[in-house]
């Protein structure tokens, strides 16, 4: 697959000066919904306009948000976003969009997932991530991965050439070896903040402390869903899972349903949370069902699984129908999330504004 040349776009959309006032009203659900249901009584049915949505992991703020490090997660989901925007502005498709946004995320250590991934309670890194093509309802998956820079990618390759949708474990990582997909040491995982929160789980557990190499902050899940001009939809989702899991805990992330959902004509959808409550709940498929059996909107549909059907503080999830804008939707304290449509419309948001 050809990788594009992401700098080419960033300065434009790292450079786009809107006023926060402006970005908050544009992103509100409530104002989508309303925006989305006028178009579609106004209107005939048109060609579908692209459209790309991503996240950065729902949460509470841990550490302190300083305008600084605020300004750091803008321009990395931005650049994300770019990412997926090179592809779906030049007609490529929903599913290559979300890969190219999602690899942006993981190659981040600011997040928890591909390179800034939690670790587990014995200080391994174990990482989850799935891709989901709505278009026929591919998907693959894998999970607990150990040696793939780009899980993602490798959740690609399982969807394109294996028949299946899940690989786990020690031949998951067989799998990317034999793949191609460039294998690197545990090492490169390790973050000085996720080691300290190790450490800090171990002393509370009463486990002797591990030895420590280095530490840098990093916080959230990643995520993306896309809307391609031909109407197909995808997601996608990669994790390193929750912090000081058990080894061999497998969450949400990789699953077809809970984490992570695309189906043409309903709903892409990518989920972070309690990966266990998202399981328990299908999340991710449930918000397709209340479309399709319920009669509720994308954005009803989120908010209904987001907060009546999960959890208060159980996370949140970013969504895109067949028209309209993306949508977000979290019980949260905050959610890092953006979203670009083909209109020229940008957005970024870290914290708890709606
Ligand atoms: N959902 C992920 C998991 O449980 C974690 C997260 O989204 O923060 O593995």
């Amino acid at each position: 697959m050809i990788r594009f040349a992401i700098g080419m776009i960033v300065p434009f959309f790292v450079g786009l000066a809107v006023p926060s006032a402006t970005l908050a009203q544009t992103a509100t659900t409530a104002d989508v919904a309303t925006s989305s249901d006028v178009d579609d009584e106004a209107k005939p049915p048109t060609k579908p306009a692209w459209a790309i949505a991503v996240h950065g992991g729902a949460g509470s703020i841990s550490g302190k948000m300083t305008p600084q490090r605020e300004a750091v997660y803008h321009a990395v989901l931005r650049r994300a976003l770019a990412a997926g925007t090179l592809v779906l502005a030049d007609g490529g498709s929903a599913v290559d969009a979300v890969e190219e946004a999602v690899r942006c995320l993981e190659d981040d250590p600011l997040f928890n997932a591909g390179r800034g991934a939690v670790a587990t309670i014995e200080g391994t890194f174990e990482l989850d991530a799935s891709i989901m093509d709505g278009n026929g309802l591919r998907a693959g998956g894998v999970a607990g991965i150990r040696v793939a820079s780009n899980p993602i990618s490798v959740a690609r390759r399982v969807m394109d050439t294996t028949g299946h949708v899940l690989l786990g474990g020690p031949q998951a990582d067989q799998f990317a070896v034999a793949q191609g997909f460039g294998s690197v040491s545990q090492e490169y995982f390790f973050t000085p903040k996720r080691f300290e929160d190790i450490q800090q789980r171990r002393a509370k557990a009463g486990l002797p402390p591990l030895e420590n190499p280095t530490t840098r902050a990093s916080q959230g899940t990643v995520g993306a869903v896309a809307r391609d001009a031909d109407g197909n939809l995808a997601a996608a989702t990669s994790t390193g899972g929750r912090s000081g899991k058990l080894s061999g805990r497998i969450g949400d992330s990789p699953i077809a349903g809970a984490g992570n959902y695309a189906e043409n004509g309903v709903v892409a959808v990518s989920g972070t949370g309690i990966g266990e409550e998202f399981i328990r709940h299908s999340a991710a498929a449930q918000v397709a069902w209340f479309i399709k059996h319920a009669d509720l909107s994308v954005d009803e549909a989120t908010r209904r699984v987001i907060h009546d059907v999960l959890r208060p503080d159980d996370g949140g999830m970013i969504s895109l129908g067949p028209v309209g804008p993306p949508i977000w939707q979290f019980s949260t304290k905050m959610m890092s999330r953006g979203m670009a449509t083909a209109d020229g419309q940008i957005v970024t948001q870290v914290g708890s504004e709606p």
